[in-house]
């Protein structure tokens, strides 16, 4: 792939503003869809952007499968199953998603919009407004809700704050900007129930807990503990296994954590890096893509026992390359 843009986009306004009149005068069928593993900003933005719509009486369809720790915030009947193909006519809305491979549900054709704040998407679709200098995608969605003049209500501020909240862990990471707290700000001001939320949002099924005990015990330190990584061992099955790379990315003097996990596909990977020190290089030379300081990746047909390798020696040389070895 090719290297990251992860500069803002300079003409962000008049595309949000493209993209809003366009969805606006649509009749045909749109189509939400965001990308596989949906996280809180792929639910939120795309949840959001669907009652939005929704409220302008269009002929709108939600494909997801929302993970069990998002699922308080939607109800049964508000989205679809995944399609082979996308009916002539309609309009497919890509949200989140740093790839056309990595979107969920249905395939990438007709006629596109490609809604996401990845530095390494290539800026497919249509239409895009891809702007990395956003926290988060519910971040343009909320710009673009403002631009189609829908009214705010909980219902719709909720998912959309989810986003938010999600993507820049609790207000606390570096992209956790002025513009993020203003729109948090706005968006509580629509009658979210803020407290409600953030507690929901932690909430994890019993067997998560047990797992992070097995978790825990497979922590490995490398580069005298620049890079601290774990797996879930084999046999051990839980929802919602996302944040374990979140935990571990804490160990002092670490600057880059990584987490692996045993899939059908092979091993999936989550990065997490600080100190000038780039996750989204790792990702990238390891297939995927991301953030700077959180990606991923899936290492195609491989065991844990080949993937560990792999990931050292591109971790290694971005230490290199950040100065730290
Ligand atoms: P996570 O570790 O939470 O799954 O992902 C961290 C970030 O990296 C997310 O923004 C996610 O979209 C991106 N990411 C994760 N896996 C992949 C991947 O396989 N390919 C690409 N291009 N991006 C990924
Ligand atoms: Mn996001």
């Amino acid at each position: 792939m090719d290297a990251a843009h992860n500069a803002p986009e300079p003409r962000y306004w008049e595309k949000i503003r493209t993209v809003a009149d366009t969805l606006r005068e649509l009749e045909g069928p749109i189509i939400v869809v965001s990308h596989v593993d949906p996280d809180g900003d792929a639910i939120g933005s795309s949840l959001g952007l669907f009652r939005a719509l929704q409220a302008l009486d269009k002929n709108v369809t939600w494909i997801a499968d929302p993970p069990r720790f998002l699922r308080f915030l939607v109800r049964e009947e508000e989205y679809s199953d995944p399609i082979q193909q996308v009916p002539e006519g309609a309009t497919l809305v890509v949200l989140d998603s740093a790839e056309p491979s990595r979107v969920a549900g249905a395939p990438v054709e007709g006629f596109v919009i490609n809604i996401d704040h990845h530095g390494t998407n290539p800026r497919f679709g249509y239409l895009s407004v891809v702007d990395p200098s956003k926290a988060a995608t519910a971040q343009i969605v909320k710009d673009l809700i403002d631009a189609l003049g829908v009214t705010w209500t909980p219902e719709i501020a909720t998912p959309v704050l989810t986003g938010l909240i999600t993507d820049t862990g609790n207000f606390r990471f570096a992209n956790t900007t002025p513009e993020v707290l203003h729109t948090a700000a706005e968006l509580v001001g629509y009658g979210v129930r803020l407290a409600e939320l953030t507690d929901r949002l932690q909430w994890r099924p019993v067997g998560y807990f047990k797992a992070m005990g097995a978790v825990l015990s497979t922590v490995g330190f490398h580069f005298e503990g620049l890079l601290v990584t774990a797996h879930m061992p084999t046999g051990i099955n839980v929802e919602d296994s996302d944040d374990f790379v979140g935990i571990i990315r804490y160990a002092e003097g670490s600057q880059i954590a990584v987490f692996l996990r045993e899939r059908e596909e092979g091993v999936k990977i989550s990065i997490r890096s600080r100190g000038g020190v780039s996750a989204q290089a790792v990702a990238v030379k390891l297939g995927g893509g991301g953030h700077v300081p959180a990606a991923g990746a899936t290492l195609r047909g491989l065991t844990l026992e080949e993937a560990y390798p792999r990931v050292l020696a591109a971790v290694e040389e971005e230490l290199r390359r950040a100065g730290y070895l």
